[in-house]
């Protein structure tokens, strides 16, 4: 029965792109699980200290942070190492680290293609294959990969994005083949939109794109596509994960699964 550990359910995890939005909330949602969790992201240290003691105050979980800049394999191998030597073993991988670029593509900079597939792509790659081994070994693991409704469906003028995110689903699927037989689950979490800094960032860029004011991109470029008119909330999409980490969701493997306000249904 390699899935149901006696109490303490305990497990660590990393949450990468975790000092802000989606991350910050499946950061906070695992410690309430009671699991370790590094964070990591950029961001103002005062305000990543506040927010790594706030949690590990609140939940009673220990909670430490590692800079790794997740485009630089190196410093991936850097995050694998500060965890295991600080927690002793890595169960749960949570790859939401992400960067959004709006343009049409023949005027999208090379450069931003470049790092949005290092980042929202390649890195959720080399953070699975430093831990996937240990998680078999083990007979428990779990990876998250926060994809987006962009893995399953495309918009106009975010072509790098939409091609990583798919691939991050092709990864999950994969993942869920190689860890099945070992207690190891894959899955991706597949957002609609969820008011964080980086869609806040993109709407005046969409409206350039578009040649639409702000107001029209929230009405009609972002909401339209949400059929509940409404943004899906990062807490959401942390109570999700925490589930995925329960036993109740040991035969969940393989899947892209929508939070999106049913604009997939379309
Ligand atoms: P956000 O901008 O609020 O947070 C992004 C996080 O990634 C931050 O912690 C940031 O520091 C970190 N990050 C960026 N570049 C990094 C790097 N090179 N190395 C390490 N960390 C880095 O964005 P968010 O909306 O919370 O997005 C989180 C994830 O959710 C992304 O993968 C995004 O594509 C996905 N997503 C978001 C939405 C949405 O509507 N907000 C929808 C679908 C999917």
């Amino acid at each position: 029965m390699p899935d149901v550990r006696t109490a303490p359910d305990f497990r660590t995890a990393i949450v990468t792109g975790s000092t802000s939005g989606i991350g910050l909330a499946v950061a906070r949602s695992l410690a309430e699980a009671g699991h370790a969790v590094m964070m990591n992201g950029f961001g103002d240290t005062g305000q990543i200290e506040a927010d790594r003691s706030a949690i590990e105050a609140e939940t009673g979980s220990p909670v430490a942070y590692h800079g790794a800049d997740m485009s630089d394999p190196v410093q991936i191998a850097d995050l694998v190492a500060a965890t295991t030597a600080r927690f002793g073993q890595i169960d749960i991988v949570v790859n939401n680290a992400g960067i959004q670029t709006v343009a049409p593509i023949e005027e999208f900079p090379v450069d931003r293609y470049n790092l949005i597939l290092a980042i929202n792509m390649s890195a959720a790659w080399h953070l699975c294959r430093a831990t996937f081994g240990g998680m078999k070994a083990r007979g428990w693991g779990r990876v998250i990969n926060v994809a987006s409704a962009h893995g399953l469906v495309a918009s106009p003028y975010k072509s790098a994005y939409v091609m990583a995110k798919h691939a991050v689903v092709g990864l999950t699927k994969t993942l869920a083949l190689e860890g099945a037989e070992h207690g190891v689950t894959a899955n991706a979490i597949c957002p609609g939109y969820v008011l964080t800094p980086l869609v806040q960032a993109q709407i005046p860029e969409t409206a350039k794109a578009r040649g639409i004011t702000e107001d029209e991109v929230i009405r009609d470029v972002l909401l339209a596509a949400q059929p509940t008119k409404s943004f899906v909330q990062p807490g959401q999409i942390g109570a999700l994960a925490a589930f995925l980490c329960t036993p109740a969701a040991s035969q969940i493997t393989g899947t892209a699964l929508p939070v999106d306000g049913g604009w997939t249904a379309h």
